[in-house]
């Protein structure tokens, strides 16, 4: 009998019902009072619950959303300091690179992070309009320290401080006003568990501040100031709402909300970090060094003898899905999501899938010690 599949890649996550049911409502019209007002207390929570001055809902993906971010902090000329834990991190390069903004790039060997000493060295000496970091690097599966840089970077009235938290928002704890985060850009089919689709953005004054100094600038879909009067009243127009994934959105803001979102940053990183021993425990390694170790992903090296094709066609045939590794870790690693509404259930059902494959790749594994430690670390 064939097993069901479980999606397990770092994004699009698993998608709960209630959640799909607001995708399959029937279309109303973006101006139906109804709607107007499900958007417009969206944005309101997002704002509150982030606490931050502004927030933007937007059609795009997470890419969009950097751009975004990029578009509405820093121009032609302009001199950024970019810090990178991986392939995401080096995605700004050659954004900002087009846009005609000098990056300073500073890079960590994959699976570690830039030391604080390094940044702090860096912004001593030059002068930066914008400081960039990738939260979760969804290539390596680390996590930066965001609120120590935060506070490092909140010393300098001129330098916005952006953060990627694509691989992060609604999974790990994010908070602007506190962590001095200036924009947080997101979208939507990671730990918000929402198909992709939506390019999520929060901003604080200062970048409020920093996007209205900038005057005209040469985008104008992705442009805050387009969108502010929509996001304050969506009754405005400026480009059609996607309705149906913004329900979906508000729906899965519901269950946030529901759950309370320092008791969702906790369930993700207690689950994080028993599913990170129970793999050690089957003889996997963890890119990520511990201390900067994601709660909403791991990325998975192989023991010895187990070949990275095989093992995940068979993981597939097991029910499971995961993620190739990339770049240099291509063949050498998966990547396994562990974000979003996922349940006990759905963990449970992965790493026993992962045994069943172990042993069915040659591997002499004693069935349930996965699972059996997982538990025992995440229930007592
Ligand atoms: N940043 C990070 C950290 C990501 O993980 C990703 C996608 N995996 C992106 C940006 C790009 O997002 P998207 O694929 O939705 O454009």
């Amino acid at each position: 009998m064939k097993n069901n599949q479980l999606v397990m890649i770092p994004g699009p996550t698993p998608v709960v019902r209630s959640i799909m049911d607001q995708m399959a409502r029937e279309i109303i019209s973006f101006k139906d009072v109804e709607f107007v007002n499900d958007f417009k207390e969206l944005v309101l929570d997002l704002k509150e619950m982030w606490h931050a001055e502004e927030a933007f809902v937007i059609a795009g993906t997470g890419t969009m959303a950097m751009e975004i971010a990029a578009a509405n902090s820093v121009k032609a000329g302009d001199k950024v300091l970019l810090i990178s834990h991986g392939y995401f991190g080096d995605r700004f390069i050659d954004l900002f690179q087009r846009r005609g903004v000098i990056v300073d790039l500073l890079s960590s060997e994959w699976g570690k992070t830039v030391s604080i000493e390094e940044i702090t060295k860096k912004l001593e000496e030059n002068s930066y309009k914008a400081v960039t970091i990738t939260h979760v690097d969804t290539a390596t599966g680390t996590k930066a320290d965001i609120e120590t840089v935060g506070k490092i970077v909140s010393k300098y009235d001129d330098t916005v401080f952006i953060v990627d938290g694509v691989c992060a928002s609604a999974g790990e704890r994010e908070y602007i006003k506190e962590m001095n985060i200036d924009v947080l850009l997101s979208c939507s089919q990671k730990a918000f568990g929402v198909s992709p689709g939506l390019a999520i953005l929060w901003a604080s004054e200062k970048a409020m501040n920093r996007r209205e100094s900038m005057g005209t600038i040469i985008d104008s879909y992705m442009d805050f100031l387009k969108w502010l009067p929509i996001m304050k009243d969506p009754m405005k127009y400026y480009g059609t709402p996607p309705v149906n994934l913004i329900w979906a959105l508000k729906e899965s803001v519901r269950l946030i909300k529901e759950e309370g979102l320092e008791n969702r940053y906790l369930r993700h990183a207690k689950d994080a970090a028993a599913i990170q021993i129970a793999l050690e425990s089957m003889g996997f390694g963890i890119l990520a060094e511990t201390g900067s170790r994601a709660s909403t992903l791991s990325n998975v090296l192989y023991p010895e003898e187990i070949f990275d094709v095989d093992f995940r066609q068979i993981l597939s045939e097991e029910g499971v899905v995961v993620a190739s590794g990339l770049g240099e870790y291509s063949g050498k690693l998966f990547r396994l999501g562990h974000m979003g509404n996922i349940d006990k259930h759905t963990i449970v059902s992965t790493l026993a899938a992962i045994e069943r494959t172990l042993y069915r790749c040659g591997k002499d594994i004693d069935f349930g010690i996965g699972v059996g430690i997982y538990l025992n670390e995440v229930m007592r």
